[in-house]
């Protein structure tokens, strides 16, 4: 079933240096169940179209919907993985993957255990995220972005701080979850190898000739 439809979409910036255009007329389906990798070279927009299926930037024009219903802002049906992981480092890593919820309530209780088993961390319910590894880090992020079961788990470059040997595990450990859990999943990167070892379907977003933004000026004063 169709999950996400992006049509005509376009986000340009207004910057001192001029307008970049981000990005231009981008059509995406994308289905549920689906694990999409998007790859292209820096600055081409991957994470500006992130961002904007996440709700996290509205100020693009064209559509964007999600089960047919317009993206307006963030929620609680799209998660979101940011290349760190961005932990509370005063929680526990079950409080961690809780966030607002309450451990004392069974249904919570029951679901972060079932998380913590599915993201691999059994024995450091009670760690603080200072006494994690980085992909250890990266998992209890990965568990509470998927607390609330979200229609859609958006990933920014989720391993690019880690080593080689972390990164190849924590793929594994990805392409697990979404066996079991069935998540739809759109993976940002600029790793050809880590894109094409993931995704069902490899999207590639090229650069536009106007995108990259010059560091020098072309008009450089003669000596
Ligand atoms: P990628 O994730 O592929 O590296 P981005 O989506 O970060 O690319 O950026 C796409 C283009 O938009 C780049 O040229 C970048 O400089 C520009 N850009 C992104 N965010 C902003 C912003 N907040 N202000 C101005 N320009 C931006
Ligand atoms: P990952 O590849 O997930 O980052 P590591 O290779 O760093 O994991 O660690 C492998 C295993 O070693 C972990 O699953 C954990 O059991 C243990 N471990 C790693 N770092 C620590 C730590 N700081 N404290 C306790 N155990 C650790």
């Amino acid at each position: 079933a169709l999950l996400l439809e992006i049509s005509q979409l376009n986000r340009k910036f207004e910057t001192s240096n001029g307008n970049v255009q981000a990005l231009e007329g981008i059509n995406l389906n994308i289905n549920a169940g689906e694990f999409i990798t998007v790859i292209g070279p820096s600055g081409c927009g991957k994470s500006t179209l992130l961002k904007i299926i996440a709700g996290l930037d509205i100020q693009h024009s064209g559509s964007v919907k999600l089960e047919n219903q317009q993206v307006a802002g963030p929620g609680i049906d799209k998660g979101f993985i940011f290349q760190e992981p961005r932990l509370f480092p005063w929680l526990t890593v079950e409080k961690n993957i809780a966030a607002d919820l309450s451990l004392r309530n069974p249904q919570i209780r029951q679901k972060v255990d079932e998380l913590i088993e599915l993201v691999k961390l059994k024995g450091f319910e009670k760690s603080y995220p200072r006494e994690l590894s980085g992909g250890m880090a990266q998992r209890v992020a990965i568990a509470r972005a998927l607390l609330r079961n979200p229609k859609v788990l958006l990933l920014d470059e989720p391993f690019g701080a880690l080593d080689a040997f972390t990164r190849s595990h924590m793929q594994d450990v990805l392409l697990d979850i979404w066996q079991k859990n069935k998540t739809t999943m759109i993976f940002v990167t600029h790793d050809i190898d880590e894109a094409i070892y993931l995704a069902n379907r490899v999207v590639v977003l090229k650069p536009r000739p106007g995108s990259i933004r010059r560091i020098f000026p072309i008009d450089l004063p003669y000596p």
